[in-house]
C-alpha cells in the first residue's frame, strides 16, 4: 500500500520538534547541531527572534492580500533588494523552481518582443540544478532529474560544467541566454571560478544574449556577500533567488535589469501567493539583516575559522575526506568513503549535514553559527569519521 505521503523523498529516521539557533531538538530528546539549515534556508537560524517578532506582527495584522492590492511588505523587500543589487525590478515567488519559471519565460519574452520570437535557445550545464518544475528539470537535463517525465520543454542545450571553450563555441547571435550557479550547490558544491565569470559575461555580451545567476543556494550571504557574483566582480542580467530570503518562510524572486525585464508586462505574468505579507515581512527583516558590511564580515571570519578546521580534519582523517571546497559557509567535504555513511555516522554524533552530487558532504549552516558551535560541529564531523575509519579498519 502506498504511504499517505507520496513517497518521492527517502528521510532519515529523525523526527526533529523544535530548533533554536544552529541546534535542532529530536522528538526523543537529543539534541543536533544543524550544518544542513533546511539546504541553506535557515540563514539566521532556528526560531530567530527577530523573524519570529516580524512573522507574528505580520500574522496579527492580516495574513494574505491578492496582488489585485498594494503589498507594503512586498514594496519594503523589493526596494531593498534593488538598493543592494544590479537589479531594477523584482518579481516574487514561492520557491527556487518558480524563480527557474519566471527566468527562462522572461528571457524568452525578451526576445519575441525584440522581434526574435525564435530565439529562445538557453544554455545550461551539466551538474546543475533549477528545481523540479517542468522548466527547472529541462534546464538542468540530468537523466536522474528527467526520465519518464518526457515530453520535456524544448529550448535547452546542456554543456559540460567548467567547458569555457563549448560555451565559447556554442553562444551565437541566437542564444536568448546562459544560465548558471555561480556555486553548483546540489551539484557538489562546485564554485565557477570567477574567471569563468567574467568571460560568460562578455560571451553574452559579445553576441547579446542575456547572463541568468541562479543564486538560490548560494545568494542571500552564503558566500560572504550578499550575492556570490559580487566576488567576480560581474553582475547577471536576470537572477533567481530563494531559500536563505525566507530564512524559512516559504519565499523566492527574480531580479532583473529595466531591459531584461522589459517583456514583462502586466498581465504576462502572476502568483496567487508571491509575494504575500507574511513572506514578506519576514524577508525584509532577512535582507535587513543580512544586507549588512558587518553581518557579512562575520560570515568570512566564520567562514575562515570553518574551513581551517576542516582542513584539519581532511588531514586528519585521509582516508575518509580528500578535500575541501566552496565558498563562505558553502562548504563542501569531497569524500573518500562513501558521503551518505558519513552523514549518516554524523547522525549519530549530533551533527546534520547533507549529501551532495560528485560524493561530497555539504555544509551549510546558519549564517549566524557561533564559533563555539563551529568547534563543536567539526569535533562531531571528527568523531564521525573515526567511527567510519573504526568499521572500516
Ligand atoms: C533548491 C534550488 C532550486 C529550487 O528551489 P525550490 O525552492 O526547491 O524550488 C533551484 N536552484 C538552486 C540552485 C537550488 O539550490
Amino acid at each position: 500500500m502506498i504511504a499517505s505521503i507520496l513517497p518521492t523523498y527517502s528521510r532519515a529516521p529523525l523526527t526533529f520538534v523544535s530548533g533554536e539557533g544552529s541546534w535542532l531538538t529530536e522528538q526523543d530528546g537529543r539534541r543536533f547541531l544543524d550544518l544542513g539549515a533546511g539546504i541553506a534556508v535557515n540563514a539566521l537560524g532556528h526560531a530567530n527572534p527577530a523573524l519570529v517578532e516580524a512573522l507574528t506582527t505580520q500574522a496579527q495584522a492580516v495574513w494574505h492580500l491578492s496582488n489585485l492590492y498594494n503589498i507594503p511588505a512586498q514594496q519594503k523587500l523589493a526596494d531593498a533588494l534593488v538598493d543592494a543589487t544590479f537589479a531594477d525590478t523584482v518579481f516574487f515567488t514561492n520557491s527556487g523552481t518558480e524563480a527557474c519559471e519566471l527566468a527562462v519565460k522572461m528571457a524568452r519574452k525578451y526576445w519575441y518582443d525584440k522581434g526574435q520570437p525564435d530565439r529562445g535557445e538557453i544554455i545550461t550545464f551539466t551538474g546543475s540544478f533549477h528545481g523540479r518544475s517542468a522548466a527547472g528539470i529541462a534546464a538542468a537535463g540530468s537523466e536522474k532529474m528527467t526520465k519518464g517525465f518526457g515530453p520535456l520543454l524544448p529550448g535547452f542545450t546542456h554543456l559540460e560544467f567548467g567547458d569555457m571553450a563549448a560555451l565559447a563555441a556554442a553562444v551565437t547571435d541566437q542564444t536568448a541566454a546562459v544560465l548558471i550557479e555561480p556555486v553548483q550547490g546540489e551539484g557538489g558544491i562546485r564554485p565557477v571560478p570567477d574567471a569563468d565569470l567574467k568571460a560568460m559575461r562578455d560571451l553574452c555580451d559579445t553576441h547579446g544574449a542575456l547572463l541568468i545567476f541562479d543564486e538560490v543556494q548560494c545568494g542571500m550571504g552564503r558566500t560572504g556577500k550578499l550575492f556570490a557574483h559580487e566576488w567576480a566582480g560581474v553582475t547577471p542580467d536576470i537572477m533567481m533567488v530563494a531559500k536563505g530570503i525566507g530564512g524559512g518562510f516559504p519565499l523566492g524572486a527574480v531580479l532583473a535589469t529595466e531591459n531584461a525585464a522589459s517583456g514583462m508586462t502586466a498581465g504576462t505574468h502572476g502568483s496567487t501567493y508571491g509575494g504575500n505579507p507574511l513572506a514578506c515581512a519576514v524577508g525584509a527583516k532577512v535582507m535587513e539583516i543580512i544586507a549588512d558590511d558587518a553581518f557579512l564580515a562575520e560570515v568570512n571570519r566564520k567562514a575562515g575559522l570553518l574551513r581551517q578546521k576542516l582542513e584539519g580534519l581532511v588531514a586528519a582523517h585521509p582516508d575518509v575526506f580528500e578535500a575541501v571546497r566552496g565558498a563562505g559557509l558553502m562548504l563542501g567535504l569531497k569524500c573518500k568513503a562513501v558521503n551518505t555513511d558519513i552523514v549518516a555516522a554524523g547522525y549519530a554524533q549530533g551533527v546534520l549535514t547533507v549529501p551532495a552530487a560528485d560524493n561530497v558532504i555539504r555544509l551549510l549552516p546558519p549564517l549566524t553559527i557561533t564559533d563555539a558551535d563551529i568547534a563543536a560541529a567539526v569535533d562531531k564531523i571528527d568523531a564521525a569519521a573515526a567511527q567510519l575509519q573504526g568499521a572500516n579498519a
